[in-house]
């Protein structure tokens, strides 16, 4: 599809074809794995309104891969990644090992490991460019606490990553890069941010990118939003014209729930 579609108005309207991607975190075995893949391909492994990408733990990263290999939507992604080619790094993922498994997508900076493994802006932006340099495309995540959002810093906070996470960057990389907003006080809690609030700072993020890089490459990169998104609330979200897709944490992990927000949130043309 042509990545410009003229509007009412006649000016031209950029497209952003909207991604769900599911973070499995530190769930599922293999063989768990495989069954809730083949129920996902079963329902909606033909489905092309969406780009569809599931992001298991590194020790399914194979068998999710095998599973996938014949399916064109639905594409394969990793939770995190060592910026270092190789060595002696005890524990760790280097790009050209997610690479080899036909990895294409990797999340980067989630607030999970920010806030559990000391993960910082510079950090982030190690592993956005090692992801580049590898063409694995970053998910890079922001997102501000309650008491940020409370306390109305928000804005500033989110501004800090971002200019912290994409120093550097080319206008380029910059759109191969895909930007996930996710209030860290709606991360596996229930609560979501109301539409509204979660277009304000989609729109926010955007005019960032255009005041520090360019137009076009604030027009082109795709914004998904995540923080309890569910099947009940995918559709009122992901209709909010800034927001380009959802990361989908806890709904990920059963497939009538992942699959429905990805069909609710993108309906079929008819
Ligand atoms: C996440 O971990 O990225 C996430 C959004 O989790 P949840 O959907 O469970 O809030």
């Amino acid at each position: 599809m042509s990545p410009r579609t003229p509007t009412a108005t006649g000016s031209v309207k950029i497209y952003r074809k909207k991604i769900i991607a599911g973070n499995w975190k530190m769930n599922k075995t293999t063989g768990e794995a495989k069954v809730l893949v083949e129920d996902i391909i079963r329902d909606i492994g033909k489905f092309d309104e969406a780009e569809i990408v599931l992001c298991p733990p590194f020790t399914s990263l194979e068998t999710v891969s095998t599973l996938l290999s014949p399916i064109n939507n639905i594409r394969l992604g990793a939770q995190n990644l060592n910026d270092k080619p190789s060595g002696a790094f005890t524990g760790e993922i280097s790009a050209g090992m997610l690479k080899d498994l036909y990895v294409r997508y990797v999340i980067i900076g989630h607030s999970e490991r920010r806030q559990f493994f000391g993960e910082d802006d510079a950090t982030v932006n190690r592993k956005t460019i090692a992801a580049l340099h590898a063409e694995l495309r970053p998910i890079v995540c922001i997102g501000e606490t309650l008491p940020q959002r409370e306390g109305n810093t928000w804005k500033k906070v989110l501004e800090t990553q971002l200019k912290g996470g994409l120093a550097g960057f080319t206008e380029k990389e910059l759109t191969d890069i895909i930007l996930a907003y996710e209030p860290v006080w709606a991360i596996g809690t229930g609560k979501t941010a109301t539409p509204a609030q979660a277009e304000e700072t989609h729109q926010f993020i955007r005019h960032w990118l255009a005041k520090n890089f360019s137009m076009a490459v604030s027009e082109r990169v795709r914004i998904q939003y995540g923080g309890s998104v569910k099947p009940e609330n995918a559709a009122e979200l992901l209709n909010q014209p800034n927001i380009d897709g959802a990361l989908v944490g806890g709904a990920s992990l059963d497939a009538r729930g992942f699959t429905a927000i990805v069909k609710n949130a993108c309906p079929s043309p008819r």
